[in-house]
């Protein structure tokens, strides 16, 4: 991302955003509410446009054009707080659709992609049920194997726990430690510090519609250089 800038209408939500971010890299985004966390990370597969700057995804530039969008959605897979499963379709359906209309992909063989991908994130015994019949973790969980099913090169995580109960917070990070492990490029908009900590190489932190700060963990936390900074980790650690 180099020189982003957004608005909605009047109001300025990301200022002069420049990013560069590393092929298997894991990215930690935090920040105040409305410091334009979510914004940034809609704005890298398009879920929003933006007025100004680059935004360059594995080499394709990010214009208006559908093929350009198209392109980069393929290879960019994004996980919301709200899970956004299909509540009519099962678990396997779910994660079966994008692969046969995005790719192509034949139903037998969507399936079979669906269903090792359903085992990745240790929830392959539930592939026939539907969403409602699953806890918020397990939900969670799908959306993350429905997301992997388009084998992306990259993975986008809003607050993926955040609408979680407490004791299924743990199995949805450990799912996305997993992946982290295995070398996916992340960028997950989180306040698990104790996630950001194991797997991140570099938190970012914004206010305002800006990057304020970004560091190692180790010495984002241990010795943040703004005064924003510390008072908002005084507020969540
Ligand atoms: P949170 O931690 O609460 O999720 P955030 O850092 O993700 O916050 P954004 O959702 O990116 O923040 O919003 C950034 C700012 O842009 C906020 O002030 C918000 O009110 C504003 N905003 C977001 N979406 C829209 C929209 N569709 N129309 C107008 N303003 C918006
Ligand atoms: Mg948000």
């Amino acid at each position: 991302m180099e020189g982003v800038e957004k608005w909605y209408g009047t109001f300025h939500a990301l200022k002069s955003i420049n990013l560069m971010v590393r092929k298997g890299e894991k990215i930690v985004l935090c920040g105040p509410s409305g410091s334009g966390k979510s914004t940034l990370i809609r704005c890298i597969n398009h879920l929003e446009p933006f007025e100004e700057g680059r935004i360059v995804v594995d080499g394709t530039a990010l214009d208006d054009s559908s093929r350009t969008i198209d392109a980069v959605r393929r290879e960019v897979g994004m996980v919301f707080q709200s899970f956004n499963l299909f509540p009519h379709m099962t678990v396997l359906e779910n994660c079966a659709l994008a692969p046969m209309r995005v790719r192509g992909t034949k139903k037998a063989e969507a399936e079979s992609i669906a269903r090792k991908y359903l085992e990745r994130v240790r929830i392959q015994d539930q592939a026939d049920k539907y969403p409602a019949q699953l806890s918020g973790g397990q939900q969670q969980r799908v959306a993350i194997a429905r997301a992997l099913c388009m084998e992306p090169k990259a993975m986008l995580f809003d607050e993926p726990t955040s609408a979680l109960d407490p004791e299924m917070v743990k199995e949805v990070l450990d799912t996305m430690i997993g992946l982290a492990r295995d070398g996916m490029t992340m960028i997950c908009v989180t306040h698990e510090m104790g996630f950001a900590r194991q797997v991140a190489d570099r938190v970012i932190f914004m206010a305002s519609g800006e990057i304020i700060e970004e560091g190692e963990p180790e010495v984002f936390f241990r010795n943040p250089a703004h005064a924003r900074t510390r008072a908002f980790l005084g507020e969540i650690l």
